[in-house]
């Protein structure tokens, strides 16, 4: 194929800011799903639909009908992360640039550069013997409600021998893998709420409670300094990995040095140091805070002690669908052992669904290299 074609191909859909979790992009969604649906027409694909919302919609899409052939479902996403801080960029996020052999701008790496490297894979290759279906999603990054919702309505649409979730990466150059298992995550949002308004520190400071203060005290007893996470239950759901699994983990090309320094790029690594860091990444649980909410952000100085503090949090399970259920489980234990700490913190637990395909990034890999 014509390296420069497929090159300004990638780049024009990379330059949609297909931004799902921005109401102000929503016509930048519904204009990546219309590319998408002429690539699939392109494909030779018959029945190709917007399914579920206007501005977000899941497109669908049949390939040639081979009888008798097994049917793969492959799915992927067109909408992306927000790019900010744009300061952080070093070429506009929506700008595709080329740097030493690599292309840069949001959605390159997730998920459009592996949607599109894959229709044009089906499109290079004499046509396999496999009856494809499309669902490429446009909401990936904000919980995937369109598509749990059109799944129970018309849970037919995924009936196949298989699904392929284009939404991953190689475990290092030249190193591409199959992933068999999926983290699972569940996001929730607590609230503390110490008195009934904020109070000056200078009048009240020394006796009256702060909400920030209680907050992040539960914070950290909910995760030890050992990294370990005294959710009751929290590990019980997980298994360990074979030793076939650990052995082939160890031929991978990874160093805990190269992570730290080239991939992490922070001061040292965390965790149960008992185990492998690709095991705390592949087959452990994790819980992490997301954002924390509150008091005075403002530029200068306040002198508040907050009466309320938010707190996002999430957790990822270790392995796909069962344990993300018990995980769900586990953030209201872990939620409700804050509430049970603090007066009056009636909105306390909040769970919300957020389960697209690479929420949780990855755990289980084989490697295909
Ligand atoms: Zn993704």
């Amino acid at each position: 194929m014509d390296q420069e074609r497929l090159l300004r191909e990638l780049s024009e859909f990379l330059r949609i800011p297909s931004v799902s979790t921005l109401p102000a992009h929503n016509q930048d969604c519904r204009a990546a799903a219309e590319w998408v649906a002429a690539e699939l027409r392109r494909l030779g694909c018959r029945d190709v639909e917007f399914l579920g919302s206007d501005t977000h919609p899941v497109v669908s899409g049949k390939g040639p009908d081979v009888p008798g052939a097994p049917t793969l479902i492959i799915y992927g996403h067109y909408d992306v992360q927000p790019p900010d801080p744009l300061g952080e960029w070093t070429n506009p996020p929506f700008e595709p640039t080329i740097r030493d052999g690599k292309i840069y701008g949001r959605g390159t790496a997730d998920d459009k550069g592996q949607v599109f490297c894959l229709l044009k894979a089906i499109a290079a290759s004499p046509r396999p013997p496999i009856n494809f279906r499309f669902l490429i999603e446009g909401e990936e990054e904000y919980g995937s409600q369109v598509l749990f919702d059109l799944l129970k309505r018309e849970p037919q649409r995924v009936r196949a021998d298989a699904v392929l979730v284009a939404d991953m990466s190689y475990v290092a150059p030249a190193w591409p893998a199959v992933y068999t298992t999926l983290r699972g995550l569940c996001y929730a949002e607590i609230t503390v709420r110490t008195s009934k308004t904020d109070l000056h520190s200078g009048e009240y400071g020394g006796a009256a409670p702060n909400a920030h203060e209680e907050l992040c005290r539960l914070l950290t007893r909910l995760k030890g300094q050992d990294g370990k996470i005294n959710i009751p239950g929290f590990y019980a759901p997980v298994k360990r990995p074979s030793k076939a699994e650990l052995a082939a983990w160890k031929k991978l090309p990874f160093t805990e040095k190269d992570f730290l320094q080239k991939r992490v790029q922070g001061k040292a690594l965390v965790g149960l140091k008992k185990y492998s860091v690709l095991e705390r990444l592949w087959a452990l649980p994790t819980f992490e805070i997301h954002g924390i909410l509150g008091g005075f952000t403002g530029e200068g100085a306040k002198t508040v002690i907050p009466a309320e503090a938010g707190h996002r949090e999430g957790q990822h399970a270790a392995r796909a669908q069962p344990e993300a259920r018990d995980c769900r489980k586990a953030a209201r234990r872990g939620s409700e052992a804050v509430c049970a700490e603090v007066c009056d913190c009636d909105r306390a637990v909040s769970p919300r669904r957020r389960s697209g395909a690479d929420q949780g990034r990855p755990p289980r890999v084989q490697t295909a290299g």
